[in-house]
């Protein structure tokens, strides 16, 4: 935040506190320094040379879900999210960053290669540090490790990562040229979602491509507030997908959709892009949900109880709103028209099912102990549903609900994308569909070899790879 930013400021916020009747982590840590109001007070009296920048700064700025409740409510439309990305900015240029924290974000997020490494390495080694729980939701620890807690459920790297088995065109299809971005979240732990994309995307007749060369988003990296890895991964994804000359780029995963959609018009123009290669790419960018909302006509049936075919009862379901997709791109109506419009499904809807769910991406690492808390708001109001899934729409809310829910004894409830859903219910079963995540399936817990596969992994590098190799050990 500058010295402008913060004059703005004072004069737009006038201390009403209405943010505070809003923001997650008031409600279990009410104290002034968790809510907008209090942070933004903070960063004013750095600003203005009354406070240091020091750790205890650091710890309160950082310490939010940016989930945008605050900027909903405010009366006099205060930027607060930009406002705090603005400061978390400042600690990284003013070399206040958390140590190790800007090195992971500048040598891992920020080198597509070594994030790829570190994932198929950690692929190998997950069955010697984490144990497969009941019913195969997901990981626990076996043994202390930094950061993940002992009654964390996480779920585990998948088998296959999605852009192994699908690269370029998937398909032929009569209608529009259709381009997934699938996310490292969905590629990495939940491929299914994005192999259920592709199954819903050939029924409308699209053709598919999922182009080479795309990288991560660079939301972790934003948010950690290292603006110039995103700006180069932007550029990286603009470069991948204009090859092939799509129609629409289509994710399942709301923080890379409101990425792209929203942030990376700025990214792009001050790597100096030019404004049409801009908005030729961000126009094209849609969540599926909208996408299908536009394709498939849905027909609203609220309150109609049906029955699937054979007299089998219904699934009831409930949906979470993720906050990327509802605030900030406006996707609310879409997904439960979808929902509703599921034969073999009926629809029930969620007590604050708009508030986050407590993850916050780096966020719920960081301090658990709060995205937990959290958490258990959610997991109470998806129980007094009564519903037997609940949807939504994110690979991190889908990740946070279902350690939630297993936290709370009813890993019963399962949590679904909704493309899952729909894959289930509404698709004839497509070839896509049938290699749903095997990730957790996957874990060869007890017998696993890592040390041969880690082997195969070095034999297969080029040497500029192995020299990632190596700094990711150093990291
Ligand atoms: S709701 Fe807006 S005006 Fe009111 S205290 Fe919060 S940021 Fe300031
Ligand atoms: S973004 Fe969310 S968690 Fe952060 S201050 Fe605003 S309401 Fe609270
Ligand atoms: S926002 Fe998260 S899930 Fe999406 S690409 Fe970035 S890291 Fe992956």
């Amino acid at each position: 935040m500058d010295k402008d930013q913060t004059r703005q400021l004072k004069r737009q916020c006038v201390k009403c506190g209405k943010c505070q009747t809003v923001c997650p982590l008031f409600s279990v840590r009410p104290i002034e320094a968790s809510a907008a109001r209090g942070k933004m007070a903070l960063a004013e009296a750095v600003t203005q040379g009354h406070l240091d920048e020091s750790d205890t700064y650091r710890n309160y700025l950082e310490t939010c879900l940016l989930c945008g409740a605050c900027e909903e409510i405010c009366p006099n439309k205060v930027q607060t999210l930009s406002a705090m990305l603005g400061a978390r900015e400042r600690l990284v240029a003013n070399g206040r960053s958390k140590s190790g924290k800007k090195l992971i974000l500048e040598n891992v997020v920020g080198r597509p290669r070594l994030l790829d490494l570190a994932m198929r390495l950690g692929r190998n080694f997950l069955g010697l540090a984490f144990r497969r729980i009941p019913a195969e939701s997901g990981i626990r620890r076996r043994f202390p490790l930094p950061l993940i807690t002992r009654d964390r459920t996480l779920p585990s790297l998948a088998d296959n990562f999605f852009t192994d088995r699908y690269k370029g065109q998937v398909n032929s299809g009569s209608g529009p040229k259709v381009g997934i971005f699938p996310g490292c979240m969905t590629n990495y732990f939940y491929p299914g979602t994005a192999e259920g994309i592709i199954g819903l995307l050939k029924k409308l007749g699209a053709s598919v491509y999922v182009p080479e060369g795309q990288v991560c988003c660079g939301m972790p990296a934003l948010t950690g507030g290292a603006r110039e890895v995103v700006r180069k991964l932007a550029c990286q994804n603009l470069e991948a997908f204009e090859k092939y000359e799509l129609d629409a780029i289509v994710t399942g995963c709301a923080s890379c959709g409101g990425n792209l959609k929203e942030n990376y018009g700025g990214l792009l123009r001050e790597a100096g892009v030019e404004d049409q290669r801009i908005e030729e790419f961000t126009s094209k960018v849609f969540d599926i949900n909208e996408y299908l909302f536009r394709h498939r006509a849905p027909d609203p049936r609220e309150g109609t109880v049906q029955k699937e075919e054979g007299g089998k009862e219904e699934l009831i379901v409930t949906y979470h709103h993720p906050c990327h997709l509802h605030r900030v791109q406006g996707v609310k109506a879409e997904p439960i028209a979808l929902i509703q419009s599921t034969p073999g499904v009926r629809y029930v809807p969620m007590a604050d099912d708009q508030r986050c769910c407590g993850m916050g991406g780096s966020f719920s690492l960081e301090h658990y102990d709060m995205a937990k808390e959290v958490n258990d708001q959610k997991v109470a109001r998806i129980i007094e549903t009564g519903a037997d899934a609940v949807v939504t729409s994110c690979p991190a809310c889908i990740m946070h609900i279902r350690d939630g829910l297993s936290r709370n004894q009813r890993g019963d409830i399962e949590v679904l994308h909704l493309t899952e859903l729909l894959q289930r219910y509404d698709c004839e079963k497509q070839e896509a569909g049938k290699a749903l995540d095997s990730g957790t399936r996957g874990l060869k817990t007890g017998t696993y070899d890592a040390e041969h596969r880690t082997q195969n992994i070095i034999r297969g590098l080029k040497p500029a790879d192995k020299r990632d190799y190596l700094l990711l050990f150093e990291i």
